[in-house]
């Protein structure tokens, strides 16, 4: 299980509340599934703003060397995060999409598996990373990147979302010498 990251407050009052720009969408993308749309927070630069401001925050607390951002969302949040602090952008990929010598991990979803993939020479000189995605869900995916990011020879640091859905607990997946950040809870 993940720990809270220290220094980071969640619940902290805000004078924007980042939920009001998350739409929820029930039923997609199949029946049962309440899906939490960053679509308006996407279209809102001071929402946006607010987003990479927090997340900078995060990176305050774990000096991270580089961002790891996961296809495809985490690259909306990952990318200008990278930016904004200075530091470098590495994508984690689904299969066949990155170009030379790749490393990748597979991992369970409901229903099969999935694979996610990362360049080998991407995590060179043992940078602290963190791990940056839109959501977590059953943390399935989160843990898969951070494996990768151990594979090719990071040191993970700590993970970072948007949203958090705590009743799919996907924390309780990550590593627990990790924290995690996220911004966005539903419970
Ligand atoms: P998981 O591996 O279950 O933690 O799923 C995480 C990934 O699935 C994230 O990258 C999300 O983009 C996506 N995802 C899972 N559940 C939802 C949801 N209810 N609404 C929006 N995106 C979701």
């Amino acid at each position: 299980m993940a720990a809270m990251m220290p220094g980071v407050e969640p619940f902290r009052q805000q004078s924007l509340d980042l939920q009001t720009h998350i739409r929820s969408i029930p039923d997609f993308p199949k029946p049962g599934i309440q899906f939490r749309d960053i679509n308006p927070l996407l279209r809102n630069p001071a929402a946006m703003n607010e987003v990479i401001r927090r997340l900078g925050e995060i990176c305050d607390a774990v000096q991270p060397d580089l961002i790891v951002g996961i296809e495809s969302r985490g690259f909306f949040f990952g990318i200008p995060l990278a930016l904004n602090r200075s530091l470098g952008f590495v994508p984690v990929r689904k299969p066949g999409k990155l170009p030379g010598t790749v490393i990748g991990v597979d991992y369970d979803l409901e229903y099969g598996t999935d694979r996610l993939e990362i360049q080998s020479d991407a995590l060179i000189g043992k940078p602290r990373v963190l791990v940056v995605d839109d959501l977590l869900a059953t943390g399935g995916t989160a843990a898969a990147a951070g494996a990768l990011v151990r594979e090719a020879g990071g040191q993970l640091v700590g993970f970072a979302f948007v949203i958090e859905l705590e009743n799919l607990a996907g924390r309780s997946v990550l590593p627990g010498d990790v924290p995690a950040a996220s911004l966005i809870r539903y419970p």
